[in-house]
């Protein structure tokens, strides 16, 4: 068992959902600034969502917008995932994209613009063209309501495809994914840290700041959820880190405080967090909630394996093990400059971080960056 105290060394962490949102319609943060507060995290990897507002990562020429952006100005290597919905029209695009990504992202709830639930057969042809083009890469859900069972057995069960259920908050969904896994099924799940440590009563005081898709869960929700991920029946910890700006969340307050998910309502869904994630885990690794082992496991090994990387041997993170309350919202890195997890506890500030033998944070200040684009599975980072 480590030792939670003093100096560690920890292998760089990993996390395959993020929302670095640039180019797009909000610019509460950018590559670099998303890249930045990831590296201060820990993070070492992490993968790019599709769905900038207004500017979706739906063809070749945007997923080459991106790479330039990252290549010119991130601080860690990231992968950026390729995206295709009902309304995108764009599987011609999923040949040419798969050879430039890592991950298809699939939403069946609304967050593109669509306003209802997909049914699985809606994205049989989207599945099925990502199948025969990257059989290697996996796909990514964003379940509906009602439409993890289906996806699952069209994508997993029927087509064979590896599916990762993004951002579990519920037990029952978790129950449906290790039925699947049970049949020898390549599903995989995440689950992020504000739904294993912040509640559905948070909304009250915090109103849009606590807002999110999936929404928060109920404390004994929440309380299931780590005990799935700490059993490991939840596979990895994601963040889910989607960064507002303060002025987008309180307007949305102003507009819309009951929070009405239709047309026509402001709306702000998501919080920032990728800075504080780890720290946060191993907090609860040191109150005993967790296996301190089981969370690099799900915050490094899992992920990595997933996406198909490896974390090498000269890429690692000394983390200065000291306890503390996370503070005033200019302790957040990210660029929305406010933080879900304010007055929650932490464990750990990274003190050296290196990629490749390049050393990138130094007693605590970031000293060099490592832009790099990862599209091929093997790669070691
Ligand atoms: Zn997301």
């Amino acid at each position: 068992m480590p030792v939670l105290s003093g100096e560690i060394t920890l292998p760089g962490f990993v996390d395959p959902h993020v929302h670095l949102r640039e180019p797009s319609n909000n610019t509460a943060e950018t590559i670099a600034s998303g890249t930045r507060a990831a590296l201060l995290g820990g993070y070492v990897l992490i993968g790019d969502m599709p769905n900038n507002p207004g500017h979706p990562t739906w063809s070749e020429q945007r997923m080459l917008e991106k790479h330039k952006i990252s290549t010119d100005t991130s601080y860690i290597p990231v992968t950026f995932h390729a995206g295709s919905q009902p309304e995108s029209d764009n599987v011609g695009e999923l040949a040419k994209m798969a050879q430039q990504s890592l991950w298809l992202k699939l939403y069946g709830a609304p967050t593109t613009g669509n306003a209802n639930d997909y049914e699985a057969s809606d994205f049989r042809e989207i599945a099925s063209e990502w199948h025969r083009v990257a059989q290697d890469k996996p796909i990514g859900l964003h379940a509906g309501k009602n439409n993890l069972e289906d996806m699952i057995a069209l994508i997993a069960g029927e087509l064979g495809h590896h599916l990762h259920i993004h951002h579990v908050n519920s037990s029952q969904e978790v129950e449906t994914i290790s039925q699947a896994k049970d049949r020898g099924w390549a599903v995989t799940s995440g689950v992020c840290p504000h739904h294993l440590l912040k509640t559905s009563h948070d909304v009250r005081s915090e109103g849009w700041f606590a807002r999110m898709q999936p929404p928060l869960a109920s404390q004994t929700e929440s309380e299931e959820l780590m005990r799935h991920l700490a059993n490991g029946s939840i596979d990895i910890v994601e963040t889910d880190h989607a960064p507002h700006s303060s002025d987008s969340k309180l307007k949305a307050e102003q507009d819309n405080p009951e929070g009405i998910h239709e047309a026509g309502h402001t709306t702000c869904f998501g919080v920032p967090g990728i800075e504080f994630a780890a720290p946060l885990m191993f907090y609860q690794a040191r109150r005993g909630h967790i296996s301190f082992e089981r969370v690099i496991d799900a915050m490094s090994t899992k992920p990595a394996e997933i996406l198909g990387v490896s974390i090498g041997k000269n890429t690692h993170v000394h983390w200065n093990m000291r306890e503390y309350r996370i503070g005033h919202d200019d302790d957040s890195r990210s660029n929305s400059l406010w933080t879900p997890y304010l007055g929650k506890m932490a464990l750990g500030v990274v003190n050296a971080l290196d990629i490749r033998g390049r050393r990138l944070v130094s007693a605590e200040e970031i000293v060099a960056q490592y832009p790099q684009v990862i599209t091929s599975r093997e790669t070691v980072i």
